[in-house]
């Protein structure tokens, strides 16, 4: 079936969508902007080997809707936006083709700020600083956030705490045990706060070094990535990819919790119904994951690590939030996450009808 992007735009209320192309840096890139009612679109530049051009544009428009959603939650005075460049992250990367990207990103006057994703580096950050500045997470050195993945595993980590509250009664992790599935970015941090806590660790990754230095590390106990989902334990933490809870997953699991960094954890909505009927408090991922744009939104403040942190740890509260609409309302979480975020725009939108007079 044809993709119909107007079709799809006015379905998900997009606002708009820039084909950028360059012939001298062989650039094609796509930047798509979901909604601004809080603030310029913040969402970071994917490179991907897109197989089509509809799968590229659909990927751009799917993920910057998400990022409304997180930043809406996470309480950022930001919309949400993202960018994706076609071309294969370990061949087509140039100077000249992230300058080219970041002088679109420029046009664009601050309706939009990029950052890194899947496929882009802090050194790919840098090129685009050299543009515009409506980059963030480019190098420390720069004055910028650099790698977002130790704040996004702090407030993973503070987010389960959250959990653990509703669920025990008590946001200890002392003496729980957390089955952490990928060791990358986020999960090699993450299993350091839950250690220093004095969690048990059961832990997976699909590359054996990885494991390796956890084990070493913090002491961990290492599973065959196909056993995590059955283990028992209190806590399930997916930290590597999207769509690990599903038909083939759900009966396998033990645990009371799903906290974790892994977007789009859910492969289907219903699978979220069905974590509420088995019992399994489920805390969604665009709240519990946003300590990374968190981070970078600090920058638009100049960047202060410190209060960086103390922002992200709100993640607490936030998680804690969805929670009460989803009692208020009587929906399981992954529909509460989305109804506070709705709630949030919604209002700040209504205030923002109020004239204000010609110079402001
Ligand atoms: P990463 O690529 O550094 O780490 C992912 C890890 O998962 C890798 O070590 C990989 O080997 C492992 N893995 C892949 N498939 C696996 C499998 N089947 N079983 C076990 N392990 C497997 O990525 P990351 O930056 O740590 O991000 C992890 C997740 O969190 C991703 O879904 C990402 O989208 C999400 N996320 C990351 C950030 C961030 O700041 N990095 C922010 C928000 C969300």
């Amino acid at each position: 079936m044809k993709f119909e992007v107007f079709e799809y735009m006015e379905k998900y209320q997009f606002e708009q969508l820039v084909l950028c192309h360059d012939q001298s840096s062989g650039l094609r890139a796509i930047i798509a902007i979901h909604n601004t009612f809080l603030g310029p679109a913040l969402g970071g530049t994917r490179m991907w080997t897109y197989q089509t051009e509809d799968e590229a544009i659909l990927d751009a428009l799917r993920l910057a809707r998400g990022m409304t959603y997180k930043s809406a939650a996470a309480g950022l005075n930001l919309g949400g936006g993202k960018a994706v460049i076609i071309g294969d992250p370990r061949k087509d990367k140039s100077e000249e083709l992230f300058r080219a990207f970041g002088r679109y990103v420029e046009s664009l006057n601050g309706r939009y700020i990029t950052a890194e994703d899947v496929g882009t580096s802090v050194q790919d950050m840098g090129y685009i600083f050299m543009e515009t500045k409506h980059v963030t997470g480019a190098s420390t050195s720069f004055g910028a956030s650099g790698d977002p993945s130790p704040a996004t595993a702090f407030g993973v980590w503070k987010g389960m705490k959250a959990a653990a509250k509703e669920v025990y009664g008590n946001s200890s992790l002392t003496g729980k045990t957390v089955a952490v599935q990928g060791l990358g970015h986020v999960g090699s941090y993450l299993v350091k706060h839950l250690a220093e806590e004095g969690a048990k660790l059961i832990v997976t990754d699909i590359y054996e070094d990885r494991v390796k230095t956890v084990v070493d590390e913090v002491g961990a106990t290492a599973v065959d990535s196909k056993d995590i989902y059955g283990v028992e334990c209190d806590i399930f933490a997916p930290c590597a990819l999207g769509a690990v809870i599903n038909d083939e997953t759900l009966p396998q699991l033990k645990c009371k919790i799903i906290a974790g960094s892994a977007n789009n954890v859910l492969k289907e909505e219903s699978h979220g119904d069905l974590l509420e009927q088995k019992g399994i408090l489920y805390t969604p991922d665009f709240v519990i994951n946003a300590g990374g744009v968190i981070n970078v939104a600090d920058e638009l403040q100049g960047y202060n690590r410190e209060r960086a942190f103390q922002r992200v740890a709100g993640i607490y509260e936030n998680v804690q939030k969805v929670f009460e609409i989803a009692k208020r309302d009587k929906i399981p979480t992954y529909k509460a996450a989305e109804v506070m975020a709705e709630e949030r725009m919604n209002k700040i939108a209504r205030i923002k009808r109020t004239y204000l007079g010609e110079h402001c």
